[in-house]
């Protein structure tokens, strides 16, 4: 069952000199107890994605489509509606811990305030449930007592990560919450989550630009480019024989310690602003044709659970890509 159903979402940042389709036209799921991956580089769309699923957007915006929560349209709720939904069920981890948390109040206190506010629960109990929250992302409750200063930078992401747990949420969205870290607490902090997901069933949005560390964890991956979904499918497929350019730029682009492979650049920039035809990676893709200048490619199934948004139906093999020179 869906858990979380997007329908041809928009979100357009209207500016005073111009208009930033940062997210245009995409579509997609999550079902109950899924770890879906949203990829692309910065400037791609995937944190306007979290925001508006969270209605948590500037008034400078332009909104369209549907989000679809357990089937409930929660696109047009007013605020106050909306709100009942934030922390109980859905809940967001952000990326840059020293700016979420307020520097002048304790951990403790700050990971509690959502359950005060949402579960209408006594401040005692709050705090023992805090401190088990705690230990549930490997922290020594004793830490409540400190103010985030005193943190390094993966106990930080700990505490966000308890704080949203704390009014136990459907569904997790994780905003790049490991960019900050070096990669032995990268590593603790995907250990976490999935064991989380194992224990506890969460549904988990993951959006990062690391392929790689989303493809350590989801099951599928969504992959965006200049506000769009260029290919979706399971994480291994996707790997192992990425089928859109793009994707296979991003697969070579990112190294992986563990696995050898050929590291690769995509040379150039995503179009910028308003008013570009046709399909927006093809300014940079070397097998673009005619059309792909004129007609933006359409996201089409084409077997095994995957889909892509290319003219051309994508890079057939590794071989044909690589005896034709192409480098993504
Ligand atoms: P990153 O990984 O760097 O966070 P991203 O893929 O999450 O990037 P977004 O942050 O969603 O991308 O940004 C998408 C586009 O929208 C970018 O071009 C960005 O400059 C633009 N944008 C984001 N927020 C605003 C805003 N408040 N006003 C105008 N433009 C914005």
């Amino acid at each position: 069952m869906n858990l979380l159903k997007i329908n041809d979402l928009k979100c357009h940042y209207l500016t005073d000199v111009d208009t930033i389709k940062a997210v245009d036209g995409i579509s997609f799921e999550i079902k109950e107890g899924e770890i879906l991956g949203i990829v692309g580089e910065s400037g791609s769309g995937k944190t306007t994605v979290a925001l508006v699923i969270m209605g948590l957007l500037p008034e400078n915006t332009a909104i369209s489509g549907e989000i679809l929560y357990r089937d409930e349209l929660i696109s047009s709720l007013p605020e106050p509606e909306m709100n009942k939904f934030r922390w109980k069920d859905i809940a967001i981890v952000f990326q840059n811990s020293l700016e979420v948390l307020n520097p002048v109040m304790k951990v403790g206190i700050q990971a509690m305030e959502p359950m005060i506010k949402h579960l209408d629960i006594s401040p005692e109990k709050a705090q023992s449930k805090c401190a088990d929250l705690f230990r549930t992302v490997g922290l020594d409750p004793k830490w409540m007592d400190s103010y985030p200063h005193q943190l390094s930078g993966g106990m930080r992401q700990r505490v966000l990560l308890a704080m949203a747990l704390s009014c136990d949420p459907k569904l997790l969205i994780l905003d790049e919450v490991t960019s900050s870290l070096d990669a032995f607490t990268r590593k603790e902090i995907r250990d976490l989550l999935v064991d989380l997901q194992k224990n506890n069933r969460y549904t988990m949005l993951m959006i990062s630009h690391d392929i790689t560390f989303v493809s350590s964890v989801a099951s599928r991956i969504a992959v965006m480019y200049s506000g769009r979904v260029v290919e979706t499918g399971p994480v291994r497929d996707i790997l192992v024989s990425p089928r859109h350019p793009y994707t296979r730029g991003l697969v070579h682009s990112t190294p992986d310690i563990f696995v050898y492979k050929d590291l690769w650049g995509i040379p150039g920039d995503a179009p910028a602003g308003d008013g570009f035809k046709g399909c927006p990676f093809s300014p940079r893709c070397t097998q673009k044709i005619d059309i792909c200048s004129k007609v933006s490619p359409v996201l089409t199934p084409i077997g095994d659970g995957r889909e892509i948004a290319c003219h051309r139906g994508g890079i057939a093999d590794v071989l044909v890509a690589k005896n034709l020179r192409f480098r993504y």
